[in-house]
């Protein structure tokens, strides 16, 4: 499967992994594109910006709730556990879109959110900021000084915490080979850490059944689900 990058992925000093919402679909966590990304009648990609948030914040909360309590119970699959396996061998960053904290849970230790933590809960107004993995009573829940609570996760529209951007890009930049593992590419600006790889003459390998927007740039494409083809790596680069 990765036989054709063989000598360049065991060569390698470094492996950055992007991460999206793919690679914890085999944990039960449905997607934001195609047929999971509809709860109830409404978008997933609609739900999650900031205007939707304050047109009905019981709503979106709702629906957060709802992926809490998914989340909360899921357990990281093999394609997680795989990314974790690989630090014995290599340095290992992942640079993760997802929300869910189960590349964490799987023992990986340096791990960027992007775009922040569904657990991680904190005030609209105050700096009140906290992990609360209990469900709330009543929705929108309030903060103690009276205002309401969100997620501290990055919607659509809202800027990404700039010291882990930077420290993202610089991973990038100083990779052998990145990653990129169930990610649709089209959320921006993660979408952009492979062309600073490529710039700095990564190898890049992509993990997806299907096509991306970026397939073309990829030295290699993998059609195979993260869960099947990522222990596939850690065999690959353990066996010298
Ligand atoms: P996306 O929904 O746009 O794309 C998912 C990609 O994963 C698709 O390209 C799909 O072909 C691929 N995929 C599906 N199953 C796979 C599998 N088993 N193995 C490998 N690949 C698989 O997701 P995105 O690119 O991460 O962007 C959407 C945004 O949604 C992100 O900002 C992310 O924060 C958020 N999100 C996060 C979670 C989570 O934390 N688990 C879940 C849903 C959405």
């Amino acid at each position: 499967m990765f036989d054709s990058l063989s000598r360049q992925i065991k060569d390698a000093k470094k492996i950055v992994f992007v991460t999206g919402a793919g690679i914890s679909q085999e944990s039960g966590i449905p997607t934001f594109r195609g047929k999971d990304g509809l709860w109830r009648k409404y978008d997933s990609m609609q739900l999650a910006t900031i205007d939707a948030f304050y047109e009905d914040p019981k709503l979106v909360w709702e629906w957060y709730e709802e992926r809490r309590t998914n989340i909360l119970a899921a357990k990281p699959n093999a394609g997680h556990f795989a990314i974790s396996e690989l630090a014995k061998f290599k340095e290992v960053i992942v640079l993760t879109q997802n929300i869910d904290g189960l590349h964490q849970r799987s023992g990986s230790r340096h791990v960027l959110e992007l775009h922040g933590s569904i657990i991680r809960i904190k005030c609209t107004v105050c700096d009140f900021k906290d992990n609360i993995t209990t469900s709330f009573d009543s929705l929108p829940p309030k903060c103690k000084c009276g205002n309401i609570l969100r997620p501290d996760v990055v919607w659509f529209g809202e800027g990404l915490p700039q010291d882990v951007w930077d420290e993202a890009i610089s991973h990038a930049q100083t990779c052998d080979v990145m990653i990129i593992a169930g990610t649709s590419l089209v959320v921006s600006p993660a979408n952009t850490l492979p062309l600073y790889a490529k710039q700095n003459g990564a190898v890049l390998i992509e993990v997806n059944p299907e096509k991306t927007v970026m397939s073309s740039e990829m030295d290699l494409s993998v059609r195979e689900t993260s869960a099947n083809a990522l222990p596939k790596l850690v065999e690959l680069v353990s066996t010298g």
